[in-house]
């Protein structure tokens, strides 16, 4: 998938689009139980987008009841493995063919860049339900070893009804992460996406549809967190929730597990992950994986390389490379222009949170190296410029909370011990990365780094066949390869007693 359309092509193309704002329940469009919708300010421009359905409890009981209804019934759980395979894989193709509809779609609410919805974002989603399609015929269940007079089963099961929330930032690839395998699972799920998100989930739910996946299998309910998720989290019929998020939600998330029916719980949450840069390392591919790994999607990436623990005597040397290849390389435009690499941010409020974070730690102690000001404001979008805070203290706040923007705190060390100690002087435990020509020093890293992912001398590398989450209170559960589909099912004990 690629394109070339330009700019122009893309105003018009979505000035023709008319999104579905409505859930998605048993098979069809639903407006709010209580009639009320919200609206969903565009980040490129800051003018009115679509109209939603404002989701509350009554709205979650009748998802959760039609999924309940299409688990119990054995619609799809029962159905031949070779046919629910061809189901998800014809899913994923209607993806593909609605590809720069989902793009538009994705840009709309998130503000990225056009060329990165289409060729990043949707291309995963697809990539990832078709993963986990390939994965249904080739899953064994065991048998246990026992006495000649017994034979035990033990059977791989769905767990029931899902209840996933997720987040703003990869709408589609992580709606992917969860829905791949706790549908090829067998499970049946209701899918509340973030309230600046909704869009392609909508269209998502209606392309399972399309493509034969029984009504009830896969809901959507939009609307807020407190108002939708919450009760989504508490319902006593729901089985588990996979939440993607905050840590602080991510909590409360726990909590409701707790008051309500012990459903399990899969959590994938914030980070502040290192990249520790030594001297000695090739200084050009650090600051490419640098920039690249913090300023993607605008900084809005859970794992993103938003501490740089760099030795001492190359800090400066390190950040002119760093700004060097921000300024040529990532382009920060309009989402709709195909020059862009970068663009808005999810809201006003959150690019006055970034904005304030750096201020504050500028007050602190840091120093401005380059960027992370508010730009293309005329636009009435939500635009900061990529940018590092050099000379900051681990201790700061810049340095220990999530910024989730375009911003690189720069951490200077002067020993080995001192580095790892920083890099593991968080809360968090997401990902992290060494750069050196040391091996024997990038080994003692990856095994020191304590985190779900280690890079070395490289960043943000992964595939479907790595299993992607975190450490500490970065959360636990891991999305992505075939451990994820153990997350969506139970083992049953089945044993039968011979004469
Ligand atoms: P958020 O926690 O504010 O919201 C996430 C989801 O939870 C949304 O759908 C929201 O409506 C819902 N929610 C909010 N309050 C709720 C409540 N009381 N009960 C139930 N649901 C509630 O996070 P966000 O701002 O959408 O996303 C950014 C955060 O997500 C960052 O912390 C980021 O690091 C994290 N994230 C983590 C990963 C990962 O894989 N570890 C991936 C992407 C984002």
């Amino acid at each position: 998938m690629t394109a070339s359309h330009s700019r122009d092509y893309w105003e018009k193309a979505i000035a023709a689009l008319s999104p579905e704002g409505r859930h998605f329940i048993d098979g069809a469009f639903r407006p709010a139980i209580s009639g009320e919708t919200f609206v969903r300010t565009r980040p490129m421009d800051g003018t009115a987008g679509a109209s939603l359905a404002r989701g509350r409890s009554e709205d979650i009981d009748a998802a959760v009841a039609a999924a309940r209804v299409a688990f119990a019934s054995g619609v799809w759980r029962h159905k031949e493995p070779l046919d629910k395979k061809k189901i998800m894989l014809k899913w994923a193709d209607l993806i593909r063919a609605n590809a720069e509809e989902l793009a538009m779609l994705e840009t709309l609410d998130v503000g990225k860049p056009i060329l990165a919805s289409l060729n990043v974002d949707v291309r995963l989603c697809a990539d990832g339900i078709q993963y986990y399609a390939e994965m249904i015929d080739k899953q064994y269940d065991e048998i246990a070893p026992t006495g000649p007079k017994a034979r035990a089963l033990v059977r791989k099961v769905p767990i029931g009804v899902i209840g996933a929330i997720t987040p703003w930032n990869y709408p589609l690839i992580i709606d992917s992460w969860k829905l791949g395998p706790a549908i090829a699972a067998g499970n049946s799920v209701v899918l509340k996406p973030a309230e600046q998100s909704s869009l392609s989930a909508i269209k998502l739910a209606a392309l399972a549809f399309e493509a034969g996946l029984p009504a009830g299998v896969f809901n959507v309910v939009t609307g807020y967190g407190e108002e939708t998720g919450k009760p989504l989290a508490l319902h006593m019929d729901v089985d588990m929730i996979a939440f993607t998020g905050s840590t602080e939600v991510g909590k409360l998330i726990m909590g409701y597990a707790a008051q309500s029916n012990i459903k399990r719980v899969a959590l994938e949450l914030g980070g502040k992950s290192p990249i520790v840069v030594f001297a000695d390392s090739d200084l050009d591919a650090a600051a490419s994986a640098a920039a690249w790994g913090c300023f993607y999607n605008a900084g809005e990436t859970c794992h993103a390389s938003t501490r740089l623990i760099v030795e001492r005597s190359v800090q400066d040397a390190l950040i002119a490379k760093i700004e060097a290849v921000t300024r040529s390389d990532i382009a920060l435009a309009h989402p709709l222009d195909p020059v862009a690499q970068i663009a808005a941010l999810i809201e006003e409020a959150h690019m006055d949170k970034v904005l304030g974070m750096v201020d504050a730690g500028i007050a602190a102690g840091g120093r401005r190296a380059f960027g992370a000001e508010r730009v293309l404001a005329e636009t009435g979008g939500y635009y900061v410029s990529p940018g590092v805070i050099a000379d900051v203290s681990n201790a700061m706040p810049i340095a220990r909370d999530e910024i989730f923007g375009p911003v690189l705190v720069s951490i200077p060390f002067d020993t080995e011990e001192e580095a790892l100690s920083i890099a593991n002087d968080t809360v968090y435990g997401l990902a992290g990365a060494v750069f050196t020509r040391d091996m024997d020093r990038a080994h003692r890293f990856s095994e020191g780094i304590h985190a779900g992912t280690v890079w070395i001398n490289t960043y943000d590398m992964s595939n479907f066949a790595t299993p992607f989450g975190g450490f500490k209170q970065s959360g636990f559960g891991r999305d992505r390869s075939v451990h994820a589909i153990d997350k969506y099912c139970d083992y049953k004990t089945i044993w039968q007693q011979f004469g």
